[in-house]
Formats: structure tokens, C-alpha cells, sequence
């Protein structure tokens, strides 16, 4: 364990609340605790036996003043989040009251923390790996129960565990190789070549297996982007409140990057719809007249999933034909819409401009369809293969990018094991391999990227 020094910080959010906990960690929390706490019992807080709360209060350490009634919490090293010395101390959940406990920890000497820096040192200190620390990050962040809990199932470990296994297999197999250069007699190298060639087509499809998850685990984890296209007045706006007075539970409306994009969040079975609402569409104003063919065509580009809402009480216009050349090459979910009305659109030319693409008859007037809208987004995202929590998903970016790398550098060992190069050859690239699999735990991974994923926590986690 490196040397590090006594950290604190508020660990609940600011604002007014039943609450708000400050925290501190490291050799001197206890020390701290003594200078800043007095339990009503009279012992000293250095007295009080570890995870036991305490009722007491927060003393202003020179005037003697009590700033707050509060419980206090400590957590010995190394039982404790950071496997250091914790002590948490729980007062009311006001601005003033966390804010000048908080200040009188740091004038007893701890340092304010950086954000994520009481991860960090649950992972320095080898509580957690790096992408344990990364889905704390994401339970915070969360906002389906599919997100929740592909977070909570990594952050348990598992897919630290997986990893772990490739990565043993990995270095057997360089052990092998090792012995192979030591005792190069040709019989002992013929049965180690099979058992090479084995363990690599092992590993690889155990890599691809998982790689497979991750479009599904992207679009759990950041939502799918979704934007809905049409001419005026088929319906846009109409099956867009449908679909929220639809959902359980509406997460919450975020305003979007740019300054005309609007997203809302819908909450489709677990899976997280970020509809991408252009200024005005909502009004009835047509996204391509709206924004213009060029802006339309990059908007739909960045999209994970296109409605292309169609009236199926009228023909089909050019308009409409415009927009089915805009997003012909993208996923998309046909919505004919208004079929409590007569029906007149021909669905075989959109059927020749579409291909299979899923097609639904539907009434957002009449809520018909929209039960079916729901199974078709959640198909379109898990195409029946994964079932919520249960397996493991790649939903982090920086975890897939390691993992083509090593899909890669494995797929070069087993190039060069077909090619009948000498065995030590392929001992760089399984090395090369167990380094790019090592970055997804952190064992491989530079300072500068741990120190850019604990950048983006929050203060006080
Ligand atoms: P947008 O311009 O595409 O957003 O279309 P709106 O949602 O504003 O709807 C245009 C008009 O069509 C409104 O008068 C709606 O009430 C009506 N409308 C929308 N959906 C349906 C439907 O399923 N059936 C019927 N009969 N009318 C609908």
C-alpha cells in the first residue's frame, strides 16, 4: 500500500435533505474523528468499536462549539470502501451544516478530495479492479433497472472474474512456450502445438462472446438514441405522448446537447429511449422542413434507431419517399399510424423501400400498437439473446476497445501458429494479448487513463 494521505469531502448531493454525509479517509481519520466529533456518551470517538454508530455531536474544534447533532460511523482499515480508515459522519442534510463540518475536518487536517478519489483508492489498494470502479460510476449514473443491475453485475465482479480466467489461461499457455524453447525436442512441441492451438480458439471465442454483448450493453448503458421522422401531421407528437403516458415510469427530461435538440427520455422495458425531439417538432413542425435535409440526414446518422412515422388514412407522398431515402440504410421502426381511419396507404412500396424492416400498424389517437412498439424496441436492442442481468454485458467503451485489441493480437497468434513460424513467435502476441485484457481489470493500464476515469466521478464517491 502506497503512502496517502487523510482525504474528505461531502459525500451526498448538495441541497437541502433528510441527510448529508461527510467522509474521511486515511491514516489520520480517526485522529480527525476525535478533534471533530463527541459522542453523547462522553468516550472519546477513538473509543468507539468499528461500524457501530455513534450519537453525538460535531464540535467546532477551537471555540468548542457544537456545529451539529450528527452520528458517526467508523469503518477501520481494512473493512472499510477505501480499505483505509473511514469515518462517516451523518448530520442534517442542510447547506450550512455539512458545509462547516466539512470545513473543520480539513482545518484538522485532512485534504479536500478530488472527484473519485476514494475509488481510486479502493482500487489502488486493491479492494476493487478498474472496472469495478468504473460500474460504481455507473450505478450512480443509472437510469433503467437494465442499467442498474448490468452495473451492479460488474461491479460484484464478474466481469473481473472472466476476465481473470483468460488471462491465467494466457500465461499457462506463454509457460508452455517458455518450456518449449527451454526443451525444444520435437515430440514434446507437436503435442503443446495442439494444446496451443486449443487454448487460443478458447480464449478468442471467449472474447468474441463477450464482445457480442456489447452493442446490446451500449445501448442499456448510455440508452438508444432515437429520433422520429415524418412529414406534419402524421402523428410524431401524438404517438410520442403516447408512448410516455405508456411507460411506468418517465426518468426525467434533460435538455440536450445542442441548443435546438431536445432529448427526452423514455423508459421502454428496462431500456433507456433518449428521443431526440428537435425544436418545433413537437409543435408539428416537419424535422426535415425544420432543420433541412443536410442537418436531417447527420441527425439520423447519429442514430441508434429511427420511427418513421407514416398516415396510413393518406397515400404516400414524395415527401414521404424523401424522407424513406434519408434512412433506407439505418435501423428503423415503421409506424403506420391512424388505422382507426380509413386505410389507404400502400404498404407494399414501403415494403420495396424498406425491405424487412419492422413495420407496425398502430393508433396513437386510439393507443393501439403501442404494447407492440414496446416488444419491437426491446427485440430490436437484445434480438431474444439476453435477458435482463443475467449475463454479462460489455457496456463500457473503453472495455470493448480492449477487447478488439485483444481479439486481434490472438487472432495474429493463431496466423502465426497456422503458419508454422517458430513457436516463440507466438509468445508476443499472447503476451500482447494478456496486456490488452489486463487493461479492462487495470492491471496493464497507465497512470494518465486511471487518472481520466476517476476525473469524470463525482466529488465525495
Ligand atoms: P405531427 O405533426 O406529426 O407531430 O402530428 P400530430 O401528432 O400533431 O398529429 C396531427 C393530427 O393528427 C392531430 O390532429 C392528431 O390528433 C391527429 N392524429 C395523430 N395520431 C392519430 C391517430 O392515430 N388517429 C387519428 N384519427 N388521428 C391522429
Amino acid at each position: 500500500m502506497e503512502f496517502m494521505d487523510t482525504i474528505a469531502a461531502i459525500a451526498t448531493p448538495p441541497g437541502e435533505g433528510g441527510i448529508g454525509i461527510v467522509r474521511i479517509s486515511g491514516d489520520r481519520a480517526v485522529e480527525i474523528a476525535d478533534m471533530v466529533f463527541k459522542p453523547k456518551s462522553g468516550n472519546k470517538s477513538s473509543d468507539i468499536k468499528s461500524r457501530r454508530v455513534t450519537y453525538g455531536y460535531v464540535i467546532d474544534r477551537d471555540g468548542n462549539q457544537n456545529i451539529d447533532e450528527a452520528l458517526m460511523t467508523i469503518m477501520r482499515a481494512p473493512y472499510s470502501y477505501t480499505m483505509e480508515d473511514v469515518v462517516e459522519i451523518s448530520c442534517h442534510g442542510g447547506f450550512m451544516s455539512v458545509k462547516k463540518t466539512l470545513d473543520c475536518i480539513l482545518k484538522s487536517g485532512a485534504r479536500l478530495a478530488e472527484p473519485g478519489e476514494f475509488t481510486k483508492r479502493a482500487f489502488l489498494n486493491g479492494r476493487i479492479d478498474l472496472s469495478q470502479a468504473e460500474a460504481v460510476m455507473d450505478i450512480i449514473s443509472s437510469k433503467t433497472d437494465m442499467s442498474l443491475s448490468a452495473s451492479v453485475n460488474q461491479l460484484q465482479g464478474n466481469l473481473t472474474k472472466e476476465i481473470k480466467k483468460m488471462r491465467d489461461k494466457l500465461l499457462e499457455m506463454l509457460a508452455k512456450i517458455e518450456a518449449n524453447i527451454d526443451f525444444p525436442e520435437e515430440d514434446i512441441e507437436e503435442v503443446s502445438l495442439k494444446e496451443l492451438e486449443y487454448g487460443i480458439d478458447d480464449v478468442l471465442k471467449k472474447i468474441r462472446n463477450l464482445l457480442d454483448t456489447s452493442e446490446a450493453g451500449m445501448l442499456v448503458k448510455n440508452g438508444i438514441k432515437t429520433v422520429i421522422v415524418g412529414r406534419p401531421n402524421v402523428g410524431k407528437s401524438s404517438l410520442m405522448n403516447a408512448l410516455l403516458k405508456q411507460q411506468r415510469a418517465i426518468v426525467t427530461d434533460v435538455p440536450g446537447t445542442t441548443r435546438d435538440l431536445i432529448e427526452e427520455y423514455i423508459n421502454i422495458k428496462g431500456i433507456l429511449m433518449r428521443i431526440i425531439d428537435t425544436a418545433g417538432l413537437r409543435d408539428s413542425h416537419d424535422l426535415v422542413e425544420k432543420i433541412g435535409v443536410q442537418k436531417t440526414k447527420e441527425t439520423i446518422q447519429q442514430a441508434d434507431l429511427i420511427i418513421f412515422v407514416i398516415d396510413g388514412s393518406e397515400k404516400i407522398t414524395d415527401e414521404d419517399r424523401k424522407i424513406l431515402d434519408i434512412i433506407k440504410d439505418k435501423k428503423v421502426l415503421i409506424i403506420i399510424n391512424k388505422i382507426d381511419l380509413a386505410y389507404r396507404v400502400d404498404i407494399e412500396e414501403i415494403k420495396e423501400f424498406l425491405g424487412d424492416k419492422s413495420l407496425i400498424k398502430a393508433s396513437a389517437k386510439e393507443n393501439i400498437g403501442m404494447d407492440i412498439i414496446e416488444d419491437a424496441v426491446a427485440d430490436m436492442v437484445f434480438k431474444g439473446e439476453i435477458k435482463m442481468g443475467q449475463d454479462l454485458m460489455i457496456t463500457n467503451m473503453r472495455h470493448k476497445l480492449a477487447l478488439e485489441q485483444a481479439e486481434k493480437s490472438l487472432e495474429k497468434a493463431m496466423n502465426t501458429l497456422n503458419s508454422g513460424l517458430p513457436i516463440d513467435f507466438i509468445s508476443i502476441d499472447i503476451r500482447e494479448t494478456w496486456m490488452n485484457l489486463g487493461k479492462i481489470t487495470g492491471d496493464t493500464v497507465e497512470e494518465d487513463v486511471i487518472d481520466k476515469i476517476f476525473k469524470d466521478f463525482c466529488i465525495g464517491k
